[in-house]
């Protein structure tokens, strides 16, 4: 643990940059199998927000493997740290005033209830409700094949639990809606919740 370090105050405050943006901060967390529509909502929900004049940064579940935590693996130890250093890094997008979006399988209740503490309020769940054989039929990345065959341990829904959210504040069943629908539902979320100002459509 790090001690004789002091926490510095900013002159700018968090307040300030809300203003400036002209919308909330917040932290859209989407949870998911792998294969249940998670990037690809997030996507389409960002590229609304962005074109809506918001401020807004996606952290995907790859890309962030492939740096920060590029040290981390898939036991039950590393996707704790995962989830651990994700939020801490999201949390300080949300505190520079942006709508943060994150798409992590995150398959642990645990894990998600940790980061809903630390990211505090502006903590939004986004359960992305594929049911495992739709998932492993759409297989984008094909890793539910190699899952089959033995050649992935600990692959989340064969060989590795995912823990459904009992609660989640936007719940998207992707099997009955377009992505363009579940990307809607979002925005609509976030407007009736005052994240986004009512003239936003
Ligand atoms: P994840 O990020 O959860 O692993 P991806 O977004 O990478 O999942 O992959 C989901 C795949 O399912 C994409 O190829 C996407 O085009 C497809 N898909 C089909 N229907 C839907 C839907 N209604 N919502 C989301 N994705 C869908």
């Amino acid at each position: 643990m790090s001690t004789n370090i002091v926490w510095h105050n900013t002159s700018v405050s968090h307040e300030d940059r809300i203003a400036h943006k002209g919308h909330q901060p917040a932290l859209l967390w989407y949870t998911g199998l792998s294969g249940s529509g998670k990037s690809t909502i997030a996507n389409a929900v960002d590229r609304k927000l962005f074109e809506l004049g918001c401020h807004t940064y996606l952290l995907d579940g790859d890309n962030v493997r492939h740096g920060l935590n590029n040290d981390l693996g898939f036991g039950d130890d590393d996707r704790v740290e995962n989830i651990r250093r994700i939020t801490e890094v999201a949390k300080l997008f949300v505190d520079a005033g942006l709508i943060v979006g994150t798409a992590f399988i995150s398959p642990f209740r645990a894990d998600r209830a940790q980061a809903r503490k630390i990211a505090g309020e502006r903590f939004i769940e986004v359960f992305v409700d594929t049911p495992l054989a739709i998932c492993e039929q759409r297989d984008p990345k094909g890793l539910y094949e190699k899952a089959r065959a033995g050649e992935i341990a600990n692959f989340t829904g064969i060989s590795s639990p995912y823990e459904a959210p009992e609660s989640p504040e936007i719940h998207l069943r992707t099997a009955e809606m377009s992505v363009e629908a579940a990307a809607e539902q979002v925005t609509d979320y976030l407007r009736r919740k005052g994240f986004i100002f009512e003239g936003a459509e």
